[in-house]
């Protein structure tokens, strides 16, 4: 990989300190989670003592207020570690987000100090079972009653939902079709009518909960809405960009640490008398791995400085996002052949890295539609 001018001491001090808590907290319980389906709510807390949540969410509100370099290193890290189990995209990038960017002061101090601690878990609720890629047909009803709403329906495919402490629920005001009637809320997930559903068996990134969720006349205050009312959908838009970034870093960081787990397997594997590294065919499948790997470093340094400039577009960030995870799951796909018959065996990291790696052309928005987006700016 080209040297990174990305980050500077502080950034990589901070590198340094996500690394060691790793090897204490993390690594020792990957297989754990994957079992049980769930990262445990100590590694959260852990996460909490050790300043990884909220970074870019002012000290005031219990963040760091630092900017959002130190929240891609936290996925990157992460990623090398070997798992995308815990969704620090979700908590860190999209959840804290919302909240910091279009919640009153009272919903901020409600909830954000506690999500920098690890006490409280977010999940980010747009999809449901009729609706995923096409947002503004969302169903669920916000019902306008004295005080607040009242909301009615589900939600499918929510990240966290099993850990969740704090959702923030896109809804529909009024009988309007559309996006202009599509508001955004933030309530606890311990409330009347607030129901968690099954946890999802996912085909990987099962460390990771996945849950339905339902609603049935569950009351949320006025001031638990984001912003204005009907305009929860251009939030949506706005918030997206980061979203997509986060899975862009986490995806570029799994295709690495999957291409250096091979290069180790094919240095020590023999057939025919040699290591499997010293047929042409690997060096030339691992050189254009390492190729696209340090395009893909460089291009991702590019977006995130384009980020935290505030200067990342739409369409920049669903390129990044189709380009990464497609990144990843080619690296994956080539790195499991390497490993033969073990690749496809349980026991090998690589199989795990296969399976995990597929989900990341689908949520965050599918391909296709990354591509829909891109190319409405040509
Ligand atoms: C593990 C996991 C975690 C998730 N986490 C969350 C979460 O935390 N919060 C949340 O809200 N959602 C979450 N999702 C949902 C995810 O974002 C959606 O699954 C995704 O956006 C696609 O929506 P859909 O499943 O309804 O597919 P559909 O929208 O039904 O799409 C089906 C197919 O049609 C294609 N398609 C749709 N529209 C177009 C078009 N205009 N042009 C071309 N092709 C098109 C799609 O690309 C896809 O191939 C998660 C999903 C998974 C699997």
């Amino acid at each position: 990989m080209l040297a990174r001018s990305l980050y500077n001491e502080d950034h990589q001090l901070f590198r340094e300190s996500v690394k060691k808590m790793y090897d204490k907290e993390l690594v020792p319980f990957v297989e754990q989670w994957e079992t049980e389906g769930l990262v445990s709510r100590e590694f959260w807390r852990a996460c909490g003592d050790n300043g990884m949540l909220l970074p870019d969410i002012p000290e005031q509100y219990g963040g760091m207020g630092l900017d959002f370099k130190f929240n891609a290193i936290i996925l990157e890290e992460t990623a090398l570690a070997g798992t995308t189990g815990p969704a620090f995209g979700v908590h860190n990038d999209i959840v804290a987000h919302y909240i910091h960017n279009y919640g009153s002061e009272k919903v901020k101090h409600e909830w954000l100090p506690k999500m920098a601690t690890g006490e409280a878990i977010g999940a980010i609720c747009m999809s449901e079972p009729s609706t995923g890629s096409d947002l503004k047909e969302v169903r669920t009803k916000a019902t306008p009653v004295d005080g607040g709403f009242i909301l009615n329906g589900s939600k499918t495919f929510i990240t966290n939902g099993i850990n969740a402490d704090v959702a923030v629920i896109a809804a529909r005001v009024g009988d309007d079709s559309g996006a202009k009637s599509i508001s955004l809320f933030v309530t606890g997930c311990d409330v009347d009518g607030f129901t968690k559903g099954r946890k999802l068996d996912k085909v990987g990134n099962r460390s990771s909960d996945t849950a339905e969720l339902f609603f049935e006349d569950m009351f949320v205050p006025t001031e638990n809405m984001l912003g204005k009312q009907g305009e929860g959908f251009i939030y949506m838009m706005q918030e997206l960009p980061q979203e997509r970034l986060s899975i862009a870093i986490s995806c570029q960081a799994a295709a690495q640490h999957a291409y250096d787990i091979a290069v180790d397997y094919v240095k020590e594997r023999r057939a025919f008398g040699k290591a499997v590294f010293d047929f042409q065919n690997t060096k030339f499948v691992l050189a254009n791995l390492k190729a696209q790997l340090q395009v893909g470093w460089a291009h991702l340094d590019a977006c995130i400085e384009a980020l935290v400039e505030k200067k990342l577009s739409t369409n920049e960030a669903a390129a990044a996002k189709l380009w990464h995870s497609e990144l990843r799951c080619k690296v994956v796909d080539d790195c499991l052949q390497m490993f033969g018959g073990y690749g496809y065996i349980e026991e090998y990291e690589i199989a795990r890295l296969w399976r995990d790696a597929r989900v990341m052309r689908i949520y965050g928005g599918t391909s296709e539609i990354m591509k829909d987006l891109i190319s409405r700016s040509i």
